[in-house]
């Protein structure tokens, strides 16, 4: 059975160019045009993947991403406008687990579609993992932080900060670099998995997150930037 998609595009050249294209390549295609039909078509049938607009009619791109993730983990490609950085973020923060800009070149579309698929099929042959983290996990701290690696949690003194996936993973690379100004392509790179090539952008964004939930609200000073090279944590 070829991979099963689903093209969630409102403008109807973009749509009949990927459902073209997609369908060359073997994939089975259906497409739906606004927010709403997104929604009944993600939820009645089983995707192996979804490329979602972010400008739909009836339901944006973000929502359709969040109802449909609310019931299902198909992987998830969000279309979005070139310079739309709060957009790519706002959908990776949703629960998608890729984006590719527009106007793309096919090819880099249809890598990232195999990439998705190849990591959902790894995914489902992946051993289970163990019901619950061991709780002697790793645990990183610096300057009054501290994460919880495998426990996934986050304390500034002792109180809890809630922190996205990303966020995260951001704050833990930082942490596990302790004193190593890491670029903004390295942090990409370790904190995100795969290549953000021109998109280092979002790291920034996710940096301003992290000073807002962690720096602001506590009068610290966790991040440090360093003027045309990354960021850096510096040991107390
Ligand atoms: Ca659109």
């Amino acid at each position: 059975m070829p991979p099963k998609l689903l093209i969630v595009e409102d403008e109807s050249k973009i749509a009949r160019f990927l459902e073209l294209e997609l369908t060359h390549e073997g994939y089975e295609v259906d497409k739906v045009e606004d927010g709403r039909a997104a929604v009944e078509a993600a939820l009645s049938a089983d995707y192996d993947l979804i490329l979602l607009d972010v400008m739909l009619p009836q339901l944006n791109g973000m929502e359709v991403l969040r109802r449909v993730r609310r019931e299902k983990d198909v992987p998830v490609i969000v279309l979005t406008a070139r310079d739309a950085v709060m957009d790519k973020v706002a959908g990776l923060d949703a629960g998608a687990d890729d984006y590719i800009t527009k106007p793309f070149a096919i090819e880099e579309l249809l890598a990232r579609v195999r990439v998705a698929l190849k990591r959902r099929e790894a995914a489902a042959s992946a051993p289970e993992a163990p019901e619950k983290p061991a709780p002697s996990g790793q645990v990183l701290s610096a300057r009054g932080i501290t994460l919880d690696v495998e426990g996934r949690e986050v304390n500034y003194d002792g109180t809890p900060i809630e922190l996205t996936q990303r966020e995260f993973e951001v704050l833990k690379t930082l942490l596990e670099n302790l004193n190593i100004v890491m670029s903004r392509e390295r942090l990409a790179e370790l904190a995100c998995g795969y290549d953000f090539v021109g998109e280092t952008n979002i790291i920034d964004v996710y940096i301003r997150h992290l000073r807002a939930k962690i720096d602001d609200r506590f009068n610290c000073k966790l991040i440090t930037t360093v003027r045309g090279v990354g960021y850096v944590i510096r040991e107390d």
